[in-house]
């Protein structure tokens, strides 16, 4: 008996019924010309196929598939160009400069 692996482990969306049904009416989800189920990145609006190659595995999500494709999911986790612009903290200013020299 020898262990198998799969170097590729491409997993399918995996809506319920009711759930594809829905995404399909939205437009979330579309067929391919193939037959292929799509599925149309939140981000991006681009439908690419509704797998793992594509999409990343997100078992929270009522398909397994992240609402973002990976690139998009990459780009919203790690945004360019941005910096700490906006980062708050309390300066606290010391009225009282005045120094009390003891005796
Ligand atoms: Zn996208």
């Amino acid at each position: 008996m020898s262990m198998r692996i799969h170097e590729e482990q491409i997993k399918t969306a995996h809506p319920t019924e009711s759930l594809k049904a829905l995404r399909l009416k939205r437009q979330v989800y579309r067929f391919s010309e193939d037959g292929d189920l799509e599925k149309r990145c939140n981000k991006c609006n681009e439908y690419w196929p509704a797998d793992t190659e594509f999409f990343y595995s997100n078992e929270g999500k009522g398909d397994g598939l992240s609402g973002y494709c990976k690139a998009c999911y990459i780009e919203n986790r790690y945004p360019t160009g941005r910096g700490s612009v906006g980062h708050k903290f309390g300066v606290h200013t010391n009225k009282s400069g005045e120094r009390h020299a003891s005796d």
